[in-house]
């Protein structure tokens, strides 16, 4: 289909980026082109309608998508960030990465209790990014509908760290 074409033609893998032995999977064409994002965007958005209230980006490649979706499906957009960019109160989740860790933030009271989070990113490696995120969205008080991803990265597994959620991967590798 369209999204799967316009990922095929347009995304690049760029080797030993950030750093030597890495293959570094590049979205940033997909975005570039508008009926590419318009097409990923309505697939990512498609196994999940009439399922979300909200859709949740993962800072910053998944806030292009996460804005995306919002918009196309009539949404909001709630912002998972890095640490010290939310102004108010925010939970945080730490989180370890194959070197060291990570800490994702958000503000807790933007949606009721039992709203229903889709959440959204660009790739899937080793779903440390994504597990600390439906922590967050879970320790908020709303619920993961489901994870929508462009890309997984399979021989990292990513998918081991969420047992139960219903990802959606619009292309595996
Ligand atoms: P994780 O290992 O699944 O937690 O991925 C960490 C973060 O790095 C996620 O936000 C991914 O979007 C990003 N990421 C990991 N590998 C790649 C890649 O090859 N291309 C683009 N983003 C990546």
């Amino acid at each position: 289909d369209a999204a799967r074409e316009a990922l095929e033609r347009l995304s690049r893998v760029i080797p030993d980026f950030p750093s030597p032995g890495i293959s570094f999977r590049d979205l940033t064409p997909v975005f570039a082109d508008g009926p590419a994002l318009r097409a990923v965007t309505d697939a990512l958005l498609e196994p999940f309608a009439g399922r979300y209230d909200v859709i949740a980006g993962v800072e910053a490649r998944g806030f292009v998508l996460a804005a995306s979706a919002a918009y196309a499906s009539g949404r909001g957009v709630v912002m998972i960030r890095k640490p010290g960019k939310l102004p108010r109160a925010v939970l945080s989740e730490d989180y370890d990465l194959e070197y060291g860790s990570a800490t994702l933030q958000v503000h807790d009271d933007e949606l009721p209790k039992g709203t229903r989070v889709l959440l959204i990113d660009d790739v899937l490696a080793t779903g440390g990014t994504l597990a600390a995120s439906c922590s967050l969205i879970e320790r908020a008080g709303w619920t993961v509908a489901g994870i929508g991803v462009v890309l997984e990265l399979s021989a990292l597994a990513g998918a081991n760290k969420l047992p139960g959620r219903d990802i959606q991967s619009l292309q595996v590798v």
